[in-house]
């Protein structure tokens, strides 16, 4: 076996073991003795079958994710492709303005009423180069107009074609996949977690409630799945870290708790309190398990009531 089979036979074995015990402590009704995928809930004794079951990377891989459960082929190239790549490609355009040590910016120039497409390249010191593509226009015309003494009237900033709310569902599918790694299948077998995953496999349509994330800047100890426990806000949230590689932004994204009603643990109340101090369980600076520890389970329900 090589290392990424030694990587999934773990994790499928790690959250059979985990079903397996919260069924028999009464805290899901299921199944026995299989992985159930986290997306489409398609249960698989086996991981090598015509969908085989795959390593899913929470946040992106290319955001700086691990790879820690495993959802079946299908749902792995679906979202991929339909989901996560907005948000990949967002998280660079948002790093473009910032000209970045060591990146090289699409943009478009205007002068003397043409438009030339061109990019700034900044190398590893900061220093700045604007070169017009060869690709995209005649490279003559630029140095033709600049020789002529004619100003760069407007410097456009190309961007990627994306759809929003796709972008948002991306955040949801790593908070969810987060939640699933953290607790197994506690939560997400609960019928509250039935919104999350008609979300995720249907993106073109809008089913959960607008105003569920906003960033924030906390230490990276906060990272992880919380409750969070503020007076008028009450959910589960995923904490996490993207990375492009050239900058980081913290995400706190909230998903819903069993026996609450949706629009009551997301009310864009999150958005309201940014500025006052979120309040989360358990300590962002304690590791506690919560896929075989019995103690902590049940004082984690006692947190959610
Ligand atoms: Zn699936």
């Amino acid at each position: 076996m090589n290392k990424q089979e030694i990587k999934r036979t773990g994790i499928f074995n790690k959250y059979i073991k985990n079903l397996n015990f919260l069924n028999e402590y009464g805290f899901v009704q299921s199944k026995k003795n299989v992985y159930i995928c986290p997306i489409c809930l398609s249960n698989h004794t086996e991981i090598n079958t015509e969908n085989p079951l795959t390593l899913e990377d929470a946040p992106p891989k290319s955001l700086g994710g691990k790879a820690n459960t495993l959802t079946c082929k299908k749902c792995n190239n679906e979202c991929g492709y339909k989901i996560d790549s907005h948000l990949v490609k967002r998280m660079r355009d948002l790093d473009k303005p910032k000209l970045l040590p060591n990146s090289s910016i699409p943009i478009e120039i205007k002068i003397d009423n043409e438009i030339i497409r061109a990019e700034i390249t900044i190398d590893t010191e900061g220093n700045q180069k604007l070169i017009s593509s060869l690709k995209n226009n005649n490279p003559n015309i630029l140095r033709d107009r600049i020789k002529k003494g004619k100003k760069i009237e407007q410097i456009t900033i190309l961007r990627e074609q994306i759809k929003p709310d796709n972008l948002e569902y991306a955040l949801l599918k790593t908070a969810y996949l987060m939640v699933f790694e953290k607790f197994g299948y506690l939560f997400i077998l609960d019928k509250s977690y039935d919104i999350v995953r008609e979300q995720l496999t249907k993106p073109n349509q809008r089913i959960y409630p607008n105003g569920f994330w906003i960033t924030q800047n906390l230490p990276e100890s906060y990272c992880g799945c919380f409750i969070l426990k503020n007076k008028d806000i009450k959910s589960l949230t995923s904490n996490f870290i993207l990375d492009t590689g050239k900058s980081k932004t913290m995400f706190i994204v909230q998903l819903p708790l069993p026996n609450l009603p949706i629009n009551i643990s997301i009310s864009k109340k999150l958005e309201q309190e940014r500025k006052m101090n979120l309040k989360f369980y358990p300590n962002p600076n304690i590791e506690r398990d919560y896929l075989f520890n019995l103690d902590n389970i049940k004082e984690l329900k006692v947190n959610i009531e």
